[in-house]
């Protein structure tokens, strides 16, 4: 049986539209719908206006910082409408850049909503068209919760949109999103609440960047919540009232919920092409990016294993070159690296120091960075490796303070070539940088699973 054509792609976010891009550069009749924004969630409302926030966001500390160096300056204030419409613009460039990508390598493209008819035919905009082989990559949202007054509170979504910044800002929610947000709003000029139901944020990450992340909140001048959660919100006129569970309640300008995401299934018709669902919605997938269905593909975030950009694209690349380019291959998510941009930004790739083995080796830094010497800055950096006590190889490298996200690339792909302690060691540093640290660390802290590590906990 023939079909329109040989791949259609539900969702132009980072992994279908590499997808699409790189199925048809190896000649597949590929077609791709996208029903908001070209690029999807990471350039429109995720990572890249986010980063660009938080470099907004550091420029205020640059100002502050300066006078160690001898700068008189007066930072004045920042103007946030002048700041979103440069934002913009730079967004908008970007999905002009997608559109581009996908035009030149010859795929079709709809600006539509797509949806399931059945397994081999979507319709997009009330045209059916027909596909051999269909991959859902829509992609995810943020979650609201349930409690009343909650519409009153904005979702990350929103965030990037504000027609002005908000003088009191409560961040509902210690993950990545919510401490990044309350790094911005923070550096900005706001007065930053921060509430979280765990006794330190970012759970899942290694507990002493979570300890050290949560001071350095702190020192910054965020006033933290944890161990509580949100009971409801009242509209006091000139304020929202947000109640929590130990009995307070905080007035704020915006109250934001950075509670979770979950996956774009519903209403896609997925039950009428015979795709299931885990109960959490997303949809199950096996190694070669197959649902239950052989010819439908899943990929992204809607897959929520892990939901990072570079895993999405890795995906859809992957998937491409299996389909189409006579090059089978998966993706592991074995040591993945990634990053928070919270100010100190963070990052970590491999286990944490609970996921170790026993007797896996601790080394252990924390250290005043040049810069902060004459700053005043009162601001820690922490670096840490955790090495497996059988073969020596490094599987666990975390680092807290600047430029810690440019520093654990290049150790990610030391990690992920099987790199040991010995050749960390036998690496000659840079010097003088805070990334040499992670070459000159000799003095074992302390050993997994010991009277020692009980003492840290
Ligand atoms: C605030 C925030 C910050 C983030 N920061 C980072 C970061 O710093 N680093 C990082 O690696 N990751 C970050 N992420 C995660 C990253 O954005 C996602 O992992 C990534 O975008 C997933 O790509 P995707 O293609 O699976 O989904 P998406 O990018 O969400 O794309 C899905 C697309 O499908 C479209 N769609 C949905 N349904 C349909 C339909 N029926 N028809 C047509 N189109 C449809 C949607 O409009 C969307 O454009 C962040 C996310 C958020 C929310």
């Amino acid at each position: 049986m023939t079909h329109d054509f040989d791949l259609f792609v539900i969702g132009g976010g980072s992994a279908g539209v590499r997808l699409a891009r790189i199925a048809a550069g190896h000649g597949a009749k590929v077609a791709i719908a996208e029903d908001r924004f070209w690029g999807g969630t990471c350039v429109n409302i995720g990572c890249v206006p986010k980063k660009l926030m938080v470099m907004a966001s550091e420029y205020g500390h640059a100002a502050d910082d300066a006078a160690g160096f001898g700068w008189s300056m007066t930072k004045g204030d920042h103007d946030w409408p002048r700041f979103l419409s440069a934002k913009n613009s730079e967004i908008a460039r970007l999905n002009g850049a997608y559109t581009g990508l996908l035009e030149r390598a010859g795929a079709t493209i709809f600006n539509a909503r797509a949806t399931m008819l059945d397994a081999h035919t979507i319709d997009v905009g009330g045209t059916p068209h027909t596909a051999a082989r269909i991959a859902i990559a829509t992609g995810g949202h943020p979650i609201r919760p349930d409690i009343p007054g909650g519409e009153l509170g904005i979702i990350s979504d929103d965030a990037f949109y504000l027609p002005e910044r908000p003088n009191r800002v409560v961040m509902i929610g210690g993950g990545y999103i919510g401490v990044e947000f309350a790094g911005i709003f923070n550096g900005l000029g706001s007065q930053v609440d921060l509430v979280y139901r765990q006794p330190l944020p970012l759970r899942g990450f290694d507990p002493d960047l979570r300890y050290s992340l949560a001071e350095a909140l702190d020192t910054n001048g965020i006033t933290l919540h944890p161990g509580q959660f949100p009971l409801r919100i009242e509209d006091r006129g000139e304020a929202r009232r947000l109640h929590l569970s130990n009995g307070q309640h905080i007035d704020a300008d915006c109250i934001f919920f950075a509670t979770g995401r979950t996956p774009n299934t519903a209403g896609l018709g997925l039950e009428r092409a015979g795709v299931t669902l885990a109960p959490s919605g997303a949809i199950p997938i096996d190694d070669g990016f197959h649902t239950n269905i052989p010819h439908i593909f899943a990929l992204g975030d809607v897959t929520d294993r892990l939901n990072l950009t570079p895993v999405a694209t890795a995906e859809g690349h992957a998937l491409a070159d299996t389909l189409f380019g006579n090059s089978p291959r998966g993706v592991s998510l074995k040591n993945v690296a990634s990053a928070v941009f919270s100010i100190p930004p963070l990052a970590t790739i491999g286990v944490t120091e609970d996921e170790a083995p026993p007797g896996s080796r601790i080394f252990l830094t924390r250290f005043t960075a040049m810069r902060h010497a004459l700053s005043g800055r009162s601001r820690k950096t922490l670096m840490k490796l955790i090495v497996d006590g059988k073969t020596d190889r490094v599987i666990g490298a975390h680092m807290l303070g600047e430029d810690a996200a440019e520093i654990m690339q290049g150790i990610a792909i030391a990690i992920t070539a099987g790199a040991t302690k010995a050749d960390f060691d036998r690496t000659i540093g840079i010097h003088p940088t805070a990334a040499e640290e992670f070459v000159t660390l000799r003095t074992e802290t302390r050993l997994v699973g010991t009277a020692d590590a009980k003492a840290a906990e």
